[in-house]
């Protein structure tokens, strides 16, 4: 049986609410109980039949919301999954999580989440999600229990389908249904690109964005059928909400990331709570008994709506009051109050900031205010929306409404005051993270600002833009188009560095390396910096036999991105190369400590060690490789040399036969094993081994071949 212990809410009108202070409310709910949290990716509201749309996308969803309450003013505080998602998950504005776009950044250990209260109230906790820039080393799976995305193992995943986001929860689910769980579930489908499954994409041939709503809609509709057949539905807090919309060419925005406008921002937020605490009406004694509440009410088709703004900041508060945790900050409020048919303030400054092309190419950042009515956009030229009338944001009223704009403009400076980002948020963007939110339609990378570029309204570049999202849309599949993509961003905007760097990288694949030197080189120049671009530039000159320009690049690789392993244990190759062991120990040593689990540094650290005369510290090192990974034959044979050599035959024969298990036609290997077996006395061994190496030496090794004969020939003396 599930504990109900009763948890007592509050329900305090605020000051600002129209309909004035009223007396405190409570009601209770069971504490204990199971809450799902559903974010879907890239889904605009207006998709939903339950926000207007007649498509008949999404009939699942249709039907949860008729039990749910529908916040028709839910605002995004930022149109990029990951920072999106930092926030509902800690329920803090960006300026506070730190976290302001997709690649670059990471949810810093020192801010607090909601996973971690949930966890200390006791609660269960499980994530699964469906693409890449939520993977667990955003720092987004801290304080969950178990963080499912196993499928990014795959180097070419980047996304996984909606059906298997909920294969993975359900099990978890059905697992142990004694505690109380919350359970976060990411569904990436409706992201670019857009290839919804059959029988969707047949029947959203000219729409596939759709098509991906409606798969979606589908899977969301079994995995709520599944909850219903137990008890688990009627009994738990079901959450459903969008971490951003999806432009699809207004305000010549093709996806999201960029504007600030409604296509992205106002997002489809529907909450189940308990049954066992039916939604509250005014019968109930929740509401204003004898007063219509003005903006919070049942719809004709029996779902309660909420009409005032929220933010996704609510999403955390609401969730920790649910689960009688708590949160120790947040920028954002319960939502229980309005649930609960509490009025609310429809002039509630609702934030959204996006710095995506700040942090790319320095221009300027935008942020916004919105309210049930108005939105107010800051940027080098200010805009200002009527929603009600303009629900597209296609005239600004900015001239006819000075005393509004003055207003919002200083309710945004409240909300957003200073930037008090925690340490730990900047973390470089690898090769790898780059590639894959590459296939998702993302750039990364970053320059650094000036007032020239600040001065940038993104809104005055938006062809730009269009050119580069292009060119990254047709990178893996027509390189030649995107090409001219990116030539055509230059021609509109000749020193964007980001363009520059995406050229040269098509002329590296393309292995015209002279061009993508000439190429990277102008991005550094324009004041573009992106590790992989000092990465390239280093291989182009290890190619070209330039060791110490390859080692200066490579140095700026890693002061860019200190955890990227890969570029650490390339430098310290490249240092033993140039014969600095001090050097190449270092570079090895940072690659071990940011990539504990790979063994390739320890391995090579092991030879320099042994180069440099410390036979212990490399037999440590080597050990420590072959603990990583068993089936290292390589490191099996170094350590076996190192065992001849100190007179251990036995042990030296027991790693050369380890690594001849792996590869069994390993020369050097099984040279070395014959040794060990002729100091054993072990002399039929031994011959076999021999002559073994002599079939499968390479030519190289001569003079070992003709030792290996002349052993045969001994051994075989009568
Ligand atoms: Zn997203």
């Amino acid at each position: 049986m599930r504990a109900a212990a009763l948890v007592t809410f509050f329900v305090v009108v605020c000051s600002a609410c129209r309909s004035g202070p009223a007396p405190a409310r409570t009601y209770s709910i069971p504490s204990r109980h199971p809450i799902v949290l559903v974010t879907i990716d890239t889904l605009r509201a207006d998709r939903l039949g339950s926000y207007g749309s007649t498509r008949g996308l999404t009939p699942s969803l249709d039907t949860f919301a008729r039990e749910s309450t529908r916040f028709t003013a839910a605002v995004s505080q930022v149109p990029l999954t990951l920072p999106s998602h930092a926030t509902i998950l800690t329920g803090l504005h960006p300026s506070h999580h730190g976290v302001r776009t997709n690649d670059g950044f990471r949810l810093a250990a020192t801010v607090p989440t909601l996973a971690e209260q949930l966890k200390a109230a006791g609660y269960r906790t499980g994530a699964f999600v469906g693409g890449y820039p939520v993977r667990a080393a955003s720092g987004l799976a801290r304080g969950f229990d178990r963080y499912d995305d196993a499928f990014l193992i795959s180097p070419d995943a980047s996304e996984r389908s909606a059906d298997e986001v909920m294969r993975s929860a359900t099990l978890w689910v059905d697992a142990d249904h004694a505690q109380p769980f919350f359970a976060w579930i990411h569904l990436f489908d409706p992201h670019s690109p857009y290839a919804p499954p059959q029988p969707y994409a047949a029947a959203h041939r000219e729409a596939p964005y759709d098509g991906e709503v409606a798969y979606t809609d589908a899977a969301i509709g079994r995995f709520l059928d599944r909850l219903r057949q137990s008890d688990l539905y009627a009994s738990a807090t079901i959450i459903v909400v969008a971490d951003h919309g999806e432009s699809l060419g207004e305000h010549g925005e093709r996806t999201h990331g960029t504007f600030l406008y409604d296509a992205t921002i106002r997002v489809p937020l529907l909450i189940k709570l308990p049954a066992d605490r039916p939604p509250p009406s005014p019968a109930d004694g929740f509401g204003e008994t004898g007063k219509p509440a003005p903006t919070s009410s049942g719809s004709a088709d029996g779902g309660r709506v909420v009409d005032v703004p929220v933010e996704t900041t609510d999403l955390a508060p609401t969730i920790a009051a649910l689960a009688a945790a708590t949160l120790t900050r947040s920028d954002g409020q319960s939502l229980l109050p309005l649930i609960a048919g509490e009025t609310g303030d429809p002039d509630r400054p609702a934030y959204a900031e996006s710095y995506y092309q700040n942090v790319l190419l320095g221009w300027s950042p935008l942020r916004a205010v919105r309210t049930r009515r108005w939105k107010f956009i800051d940027a080098p030229r200010l805009e200002l929306y009527d929603l009600e009338r303009d629900p597209n944001e296609l005239a600004s009223r900015l001239d006819e409404r000075a005393a509004l704009v003055t207003g919002l403009q200083r309710a945004l400076s409240r909300l957003d005051a200073a930037d008090r980002s925690p340490d730990g948020a900047r973390a470089a963007p690898t090769r790898d993270s780059a590639e894959r939110l590459r296939s998702l339609g993302y750039a990364s990378g970053f320059v650094t600002a000036t007032a020239a570029t600040r001065a940038v309204d993104p809104k005055d570049r938006v062809a730009v833009w269009a050119e580069i999202e292009d060119g990254i849309d047709l990178m893996a599949r027509d390189p030649a188009s995107a090409e001219q993509k990116f030539a055509g961003a230059l021609r509109l905007q000749p020193d964007n560095g980001l363009a520059m760097k995406y050229l040269a990288d098509l002329r590296f694949r393309a292995g015209q390396l002279r061009e993508a030197r000439e190429e990277y080189r102008r991005a550094i120049a324009a004041g573009f910096r992106h590790p992989d671009a000092y990465v390239n530039l280093a291989s182009i000159a290890e190619r070209e036999g330039h060791v110490d320009e390859a080692r200066d690049a490579l140095t700026r690789a890693v002061e860019l991105a200190s955890s990227d392993a890969d570029a650490w244990n390339r430098l310290g190759l490249l240092e033993a190369r140039r014969g600095d062991v001090d050097a190449a120990r270092r570079a090895f040593t940072h690659a071990i400590a940011v990539a504990g689990d790979r063994p390739e540094p320890r391995f090579n650290l092991g030879l320099i060690e042994r180069r440099d005369g410390n036979e212990s510290a490399a037999q440590a090192r080597l050990r420590e490789a072959v603990a990583l990974n068993p089936k290292y034959a390589e490191a099996h044979y170094e350590l076996g040399t190192g065992y001849l050599l100190a007179r251990q035959p036995e042990r030296a024969l027991e790693a050369y036969q380890a690594a001849l298990v792996v590869r069994p036609d390993y020369a050097e290997a099984l040279f070395g094993a014959a040794r060990a077996e002729l100091d054993l006395g072990k002399k039929d061994d031994a011959r076999r081994h021999y002559e073994r190496f002599v079939q499968v030496a390479p030519k190289g090794y001569g003079r070992q071949i003709a030792a290996a004969r002349e052993a045969i020939r001994r051994i075989s003396k009568p």
